[in-house]
């Protein structure tokens, strides 16, 4: 299936400036003026821009990407992701506190199905789909640049990820550790984790070995891919 979204690409605003979802711009305007030194706009995906592997979270945390203007960076959800990056040489470092660091990303990056905070980490439907016009963009590009793996993180990025390609959500379930052929580009596949949000992994639904399970999956099918 090709995947020509120019025309829609062309018609967006610019991501920093955007005020799409105004219940979403106006919350973040209420966060800056109780928090002057928070980001509080929308964070931009972060990493290689000529990744093959693209994960996607749900949305900006109030103290982390939404403070720091990177995504999983300064909050607890970025724990494990980064630790886990950087144990499959995905990561210069294992953590990710500041977006002033030296972080680097091989071979990968990282966004958000909706790039501005929402209020209680929950992202109304119709924000979902307004903010998707970037994701479809991102994935359309990572996509172009012969990307092949994308790991969503939870069913909301999962779901994101299936309206960003036009894709039949009924024909994609999620699930945790399932992995879907979306046979487009470069045998592109996408691939199913719980959210390392700090419920799941305080409450075990997301474990250390349950992450990594997934990113070695990931990672060996990509070496397959390219050997
Ligand atoms: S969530 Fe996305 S579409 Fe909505 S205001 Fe933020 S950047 Fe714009």
């Amino acid at each position: 299936m090709t995947h020509d979204c120019s025309v829609k690409m062309n018609a967006l605003a610019d991501l920093h400036t955007c005020q799409q979802c105004p219940r979403l711009a106006s919350f973040l305007k209420t966060v800056k003026n109780r928090y002057s030194d928070y980001h509080a706009l929308p964070v931009a995906a972060f990493g290689d821009p000529s990744a093959k592997l693209l994960i996607v979270g749900l949305a900006p945390g109030m103290h982390g990407a939404n403070r720091t203007g990177r995504p999983f960076t300064g909050d607890h959800a970025g724990i494990l992701l980064y630790q886990t990056l950087h144990k499959f040489g995905l990561a210069s470092h294992s953590e990710s506190v500041s977006a002033q660091d030296d972080l680097q990303l091989i071979g990968c990056r990282i966004t958000n199905a909706v790039k501005c905070l929402p209020p209680d980490n929950k992202p109304a439907l119709q924000e979902i789909r307004q903010c998707n016009t970037y994701l479809m963009r991102e994935l359309n590009e990572f996509i172009q640049s012969e990307g092949v793996a994308i790991l969503a993180l939870g069913a909301v990025a999962h779901q994101a990820v299936l309206l960003g390609l036009q894709r039949k959500s009924s024909l994609y379930r999620f699930a945790h550790g399932a992995v879907h052929e979306l046979s487009e580009g470069n045998g592109l596949k996408l691939y199913d984790s719980y959210h390392c949000s700090r419920y799941n992994t305080q409450t075990k639904r997301l474990t250390t070995e349950m992450f990594e399970q997934v990113f070695a999956h990931i990672v060996a099918d990509m070496r397959n891919q390219s050997s």
